[in-house]
């Protein structure tokens, strides 16, 4: 049997398939997007499928920022947080 990539949540630290996690990836380019594809190259970080860690990690992004060895703006957690937040309500339907 093939064992499923695990990962863990960067503002709770629970261990989950990879799948099941919001991939946030620091681009060459400097920017940071969230990924819905988990395939885009670059340095990832990952963030449970709901409210509480999307929220809890974006209002200071500290955790997600050293993750990604790179500095996060309010604006760019606030767009974050609003895609992902997005993307685990629709998990959730
Ligand atoms: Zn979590």
């Amino acid at each position: 049997m093939k064992k499923k990539p695990q990962r863990s949540c960067v503002c709770c630290r629970t261990t989950r398939d990879k799948g099941d996690l919001l991939r946030v990836v620091s681009l060459a380019d400097g920017s940071i997007v969230y990924d819905p594809t988990g395939k885009i190259p670059g340095r990832g970080s990952y963030l449970c499928r709901n409210e509480e860690c999307i929220k809890t990690e974006l209002k200071k992004a500290g955790r997600l920022s050293k993750g990604l060895r790179r500095a996060i703006s309010d604006e760019e957690a606030k767009a974050l947080a609003q895609e992902m937040l997005a993307a685990a309500a629709k998990a959730e339907q």
